[in-house]
């Protein structure tokens, strides 16, 4: 049946990450916010805790979570700040094609290395003239003697400019679409493999976003980590993976902003009152209190799909769309809480408003999601009442 609580495991390790957020995120969010600087000692302080490597296997020196305990921490480590959360939360982006599609020998040697020696992962699929059409991408794979070499350029990959590895997605023939595409594991220190300059953003500034240019990268078959034609299916696995964690990041974001609305409204008064006695405002709050709710529920079930083995492709778009929309709209309604102030860098809720808007965006769009979701419930629905000709009054 259905049981909504967490257990005493979960709640403890809600608990860690929740002091571990007030503790080192929260008093150096802005600071990096406004430097664009990337938080390195954050992230190593992440690995101290065992933060860091949420979703690599206990086998290979990870914390060995579920895809639900990995949100129960993400939505703590985003309430304090999305931008290092996505930060945090990259190597297990970068990690999971490996978890998922890697052969025992390549996880032992990398994910090992990355959990035992702090090394930095990330991940690659974008480029700058693609990104939602993952199939359409044109760097190129091109087989050597059993080797791959590679060609072309990927963008806007987080975490780049400091990671020792990245899964990198290439075509061996751009007209073969998504039957083409194979991955990769490219450590970044390879000949040919050039991290370009962070690339200054509207929020989430802490996070690390550069170009990756490859240039006659010779890669070993020992790194071959999905042969053309499976990369396309290993990518789609591994946002069915992540992209719960978004839905998380995005409820951690929203909550702080209802909160922090919740104390400003309590204590500003216009008119000779407190604004919190204004149903207008009640209403608003209740409304983000409302969408918070629902979109972890929705959160939590992706996850919990996941981790039971199961297909959660559909859930896990369902979770980010919700989560994305509801981070964007509850930071949009606390800045107009907080008026004048909420306009002003003054007051966190500015920050989190330009942090929002990137859930909507990264590892598959809004409009990306409800492609997927469409073409589920046009397609695959089953419906429960019978045909509408059937119930239609002649
Ligand atoms: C800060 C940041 C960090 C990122 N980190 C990474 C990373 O680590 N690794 C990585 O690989 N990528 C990363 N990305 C890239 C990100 O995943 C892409 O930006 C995203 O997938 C959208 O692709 P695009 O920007 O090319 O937009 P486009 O694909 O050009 O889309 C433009 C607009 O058209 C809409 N659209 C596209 N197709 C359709 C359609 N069929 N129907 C209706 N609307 C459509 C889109 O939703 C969007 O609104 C990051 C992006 C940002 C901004």
């Amino acid at each position: 049946m259905i049981d909504f609580s967490l257990t005493e495991d979960q709640l403890a390790l809600q608990k860690k990450a929740r002091e571990f957020a007030i503790r080192e995120v929260l008093p150096v969010a802005r600071k990096y916010d406004e430097a664009e600087e990337f938080p390195i000692d954050v992230i190593k302080a992440a690995y101290n805790e065992g933060l860091l490597n949420l979703g690599i296997p206990k086998k290979y020196g990870g914390a060995g979570c579920g895809l639900l305990e990995s949100c129960i921490v993400v939505e703590e480590i985003s309430s304090a700040c999305p931008g290092i959360a996505t930060s945090v939360f990259d190597n297990n982006l970068g990690a999971e094609p490996i978890v998922i599609g890697g052969n025992e020998e390549q996880k032992e040697r990398v994910l090992t290395d990355i959990t035992k020696n702090f090394k930095l992962i990330a991940f690659a699929t974008s480029e700058p003239t693609m990104g939602s059409d993952v199939a359409g991408m044109k760097c190129r794979a091109v087989e050597d003697g059993g080797d791959y070499i590679l060609n072309g350029a990927k963008f806007w990959i987080t975490n780049g400019g400091y990671a020792d590895y990245v899964t990198i997605f290439a075509t061996v023939d751009p007209e073969k679409k998504h039957k083409g595409i194979a991955a990769f594991i490219v450590p970044t220190d390879t000949e040919g493999v050039k991290l370009g300059k962070h690339i200054p953003k509207l929020g989430q500034r802490s996070s690390n976003t550069v170009s990756v240019v490859l240039k006659d990268v010779r890669i070993g078959k020992e790194n071959v980590l999905a042969k053309p034609g499976r990369g396309f299916v290993l990518g789609m696995q591994t946002f069915a993976h992540t992209r719960p964690a978004i839905g998380a990041f995005a409820v951690g974001c929203a909550r702080s902003a209802m909160e922090y609305s919740i104390d400003y409204a309590q204590k500003r008064e216009v008119f000779g009152r407190t604004i919190d006695h204004y149903q207008a405002i009640q209403f608003k709050i209740a409304e983000m209190y409302k969408d918070i709710e629902a979109a972890r529920l929705l959160t939590y079930k992706a996850a919990w799909e996941a981790d039971q083995g199961k297909d959660n492709n559909l859930s896990s778009s369902i979770a980010k769309a919700f989560a994305s929309d509801v981070a964007m709209k509850v930071t949009t309604e606390a800045v107009q809480i907080f008026g004048g102030y909420g306009y002003l860098r003054t007051y966190p809720v500015e920050k989190l408003f330009r942090d929002a808007k990137l859930y909507q965006i990264y590892e598959g769009t809004s409009e990306v999601q409800r492609i997927i979701i469409s073409k589920f419930v046009m397609n695959q629905y089953k419906h429960a009442m019978p045909k509408l000709g059937k119930v239609r009054k002649n």
